[in-house]
């Protein structure tokens, strides 16, 4: 199959100031595009072909896993932002209180965790079987998936991510992003 840049579930310029039209542009309209033309290029002809694309993030290594990867971690990323300021549902706020102790507790370890990734890489909010909510680092591609867990909610570390809007500054970036987390979503991920 064909894989094709999921649509947008807001105009590019809606994020800013927080994330401004031209880094949606460069960071959506390039990078994402590129991770998804290089998959499909790359599953030709190979197993992966027919996959969808968490299948493939599931069972393949290299190359194949990083394209596929990132294009599975960049639509859950902008799936996860809106411009519409959400209040967090009660029963992810309870999960959240229990494994963090406080919303702004969780906000605390969550921003100090992505802040203080070595390199490229993702933070995120994952749920396990046991349904336990913790912080992952993952680096480069990665994706918690791929040691069980259920992914809720992620931050996109990489340098394009912020570098057009923040420079080097990547905790204001994550300030930021914070207040556009659309927490609708995050607690219909829940187990
Ligand atoms: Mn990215």
């Amino acid at each position: 199959m064909i894989h094709t840049l999921p649509e947008l579930p807001y105009a590019p310029e809606a994020l800013a100031p927080a994330l401004s039209a031209e880094t949606i542009e460069f960071h959506y309209g390039k990078h994402f595009q590129t991770y998804i033309d290089n998959l499909n290029r790359m599953i030709e002809g190979s197993p992966y072909e027919d996959m969808e694309i968490e299948e493939i993030v599931m069972k393949a290594g290299g190359a194949i896993f990083n394209n596929a990867a990132q294009a599975w971690n960049h639509d859950f990323y902008f799936q996860t932002l809106t411009p519409v300021r959400t209040a967090m549902p009660d029963l992810l706020k309870e999960k959240i209180e229990k494994a963090f102790g406080s919303v702004s507790d969780f906000k605390t370890e969550f921003i100090k965790a992505a802040s203080t990734i070595f390199g490229s890489g993702w933070a995120w909010l994952c749920e396990s079987k046991e349904e336990t909510l913790s912080i992952v680092q993952t680096q480069n591609a990665d994706n918690p998936m791929t040691q069980g867990l259920k992914p809720l909610l992620t931050a996109d570390v990489w340098e394009h991510a912020y570098y057009i809007d923040y420079r080097n500054r990547r905790a204001a970036y994550l300030e930021a992003v914070w207040d556009l987390i659309d927490w609708e979503k995050v607690s219909k991920r829940l187990i």
